[in-house]
C-alpha cells in the first residue's frame, strides 16, 4: 500500500493507474475506522481495479464546540484496516498543507446545506464539500464511496459532484448497524455501557415509525416526526431534530415518493445520527 502526503503524489500515483486503463474506486474518511468503513472498501475493490482511500480528519467541517480535537485518530490500526481491506493507496493529507494561511475558498451546495444537519451545525456542509472538492480534484476517481449513514451527505456530495461536472459515479453504500441495530460510527467509541445499551432506541424508532408509515397507518409528515418525538422524549439526552422529508431533495415529503425519516439525538457523551428511507403507503391503503 502506497501512502500520499500530498496532493501531487497521490495525483502522480492515480494518473499512473488511470494511464493503463484501471478504474479508480475512493473511499474518503475520517479514520477511527469501523465495520461501515469496511462494508464500502470491499464494494470498491469489487468494482474497481483500484482502490485509494483518505483519512483526514477535517477541521472545516467541525463547529468551535464540537469534538475535532478528541476525534479518535487510531493511525496504526487504521492503516492496518487499509493494507487488509486490498487499498492500494492511502491519501493522508496534513490539515495545514490542505489549508495553509490565506486558505478562503468554500464550496457550498446551497439549498441542500440548510435542513436537518446544517441547521444544527453550521457551516458544517460547507467545510465537507469543500474538502471533498479537494479532495477529489488530487485523487481525480471514476467512482467515489459514500455511506446512506450521512443520508443529507450523500445527497449534497451528490447534488455537488453533478453541479460542477466533476465526473465521477456516485455510489451510495447501506447504512451498516451492530447486531442490536446502532449505527456503526467512530462516536460509538465515545458511550459508556449505559449510553451504549440505550443508543439502539435510536433505530428502533426509526423501525417502527417506517413501518407505519409503509402501512398507511401514519398519512402526514408531520404526524410521523411527532411519533418520533413523542417516543424519545423520555431518553436520556437530547433529541436535535426528527425529520419526515422527501428523501431525494430533503423538501416536503409528498406520497407517492420515497420519504428519508432522519433524527439527531445528544447523549452526554456523543451525537449520534441515523435514518431509514420508506415508501409511504398507496393512497386509501391501509
Ligand atoms: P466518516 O469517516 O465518518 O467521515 O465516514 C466515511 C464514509 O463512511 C462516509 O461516506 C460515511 O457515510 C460512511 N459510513 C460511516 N458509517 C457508516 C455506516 N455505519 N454504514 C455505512 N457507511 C458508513
Amino acid at each position: 500500500m502506497i501512502s500520499a502526503r500530498t496532493p501531487s503524489a497521490a495525483r502522480a500515483w492515480i494518473r499512473r493507474y488511470r494511464a493503463r486503463g484501471e478504474r479508480v474506486g475512493f473511499v474518503p474518511t475520517m479514520g477511527a475506522l469501523h465495520v461501515g468503513h469496511r462494508t464500502l472498501l470491499e464494494r470498491a475493490r469489487r468494482e474497481c481495479g483500484r482502490l485509494v482511500a483518505s483519512i483526514f480528519v477535517n477541521p472545516l467541517q467541525f463547529g468551535p464546540d464540537e469534538d475535532y480535537r478528541r476525534y479518535p485518530r487510531p493511525r496504526r490500526r487504521d492503516l492496518a484496516i487499509l493494507r487488509e481491506a486490498g487499498v492500494d493507496l492511502v491519501y493522508l493529507p496534513a490539515a495545514e498543507r490542505l489549508y495553509p494561511p490565506g486558505f478562503q475558498t468554500r464550496v457550498s451546495v446551497l439549498r441542500l446545506r440548510g435542513p436537518l444537519e446544517g441547521r444544527s451545525r453550521p457551516g458544517h456542509f460547507d467545510g465537507v464539500a469543500t474538502v471533498v472538492t479537494k479532495l477529489l480534484v488530487a485523487v481525480e476517481p471514476d467512482r467515489l464511496y459514500l455511506g446512506q449513514k450521512d443520508a443529507q451527505q450523500a445527497i449534497l456530495l451528490t447534488r455537488m459532484v453533478k453541479d460542477l461536472d466533476l465526473g465521477v459515479t456516485v455510489v451510495v453504500c447501506p447504512t451498516v448497524r451492530e447486531p442490536d441495530g446502532l449505527a456503526c460510527s467512530s462516536r460509538n467509541a465515545y458511550l459508556g455501557p449505559e449510553e451504549r445499551a440505550w443508543a439502539p432506541a435510536l433505530y428502533s424508532v426509526l423501525r417502527e415509525t417506517a413501518s407505519a408509515v409503509r402501512s398507511g397507518r401514519i398519512r402526514r409528515p408531520s404526524d410521523a416526526e411527532a411519533a418520533m418525538r413523542s417516543r424519545l422524549a423520555r431518553g436520556p439526552g437530547r433529541l436535535d431534530y426528527v425529520a419526515a422529508v422527501d428523501a431525494a431533495t430533503l423538501e416536503t415529503a409528498i406520497r407517492g415518493r420515497p420519504w428519508l425519516l432522519a433524527l439527531a439525538y445528544r447523549l452526554p457523551s456523543a451525537r449520534l445520527i441515523d435514518n431509514v428511507v420508506v415508501r409511504p403507503a398507496k393512497r386509501g391503503a391501509r
